[in-house]
């Protein structure tokens, strides 16, 4: 499991990448990374105007992605236009999202333990199961 990574460290690395670093990002890398919880695109964009009015929706989603693809943050479709952000050290469970009643219920990461093996003994592959939503149907909607 990756450890939780600070937002001093992430601006550090993205800095090595060489990407600007403006205010409004170093905010939304803190607001990302120092959560405990599951925030959207949708909540950051709130979150950020309140200090800096003119920044653009597009703006925030743009960092995200960046945050994605370098590995700080995973990315959860929780369908019906739902995305979810979560710092990838503390991503350590799935979700079981209800496509009747849009519930969504956590499970430890434990539950794949058996398949990351089998991929790894039959397909010599190493699978990242980091934080994925499962589709179905709860108790009450069945
Ligand atoms: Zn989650
Ligand atoms: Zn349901």
């Amino acid at each position: 499991m990756a450890e939780a990574v600070t937002a001093d460290r992430a601006a550090r690395s993205l800095q090595q990448l060489g990407y600007r670093l403006t205010p409004q990002r170093i905010m939304i890398l803190e607001a990302v990374l120092e959560s405990d919880d599951h925030v959207t695109a949708e909540e950051l964009y709130e979150q950020v105007r309140v200090q800096y009015p003119h920044i653009s929706f597009s703006t925030v989603y743009r960092t995200m992605e960046l945050l994605r693809d370098s590995g700080f943050v995973t990315q959860t479709d929780l369908g019906g236009g739902r995305v979810q952000y979560h710092p990838v050290g503390k991503a350590t469970h799935h979700h079981l999202v209800c496509q009747g009643c849009g519930s969504v219920a956590e499970v430890g990461e434990e539950i794949f333990t058996g398949l990351q093996q089998e991929l790894r003994e039959r397909h010599n592959f190493d699978a990242t199961l980091t934080h994925f939503a499962i589709f179905g149907r709860c108790e009450r909607c069945r």
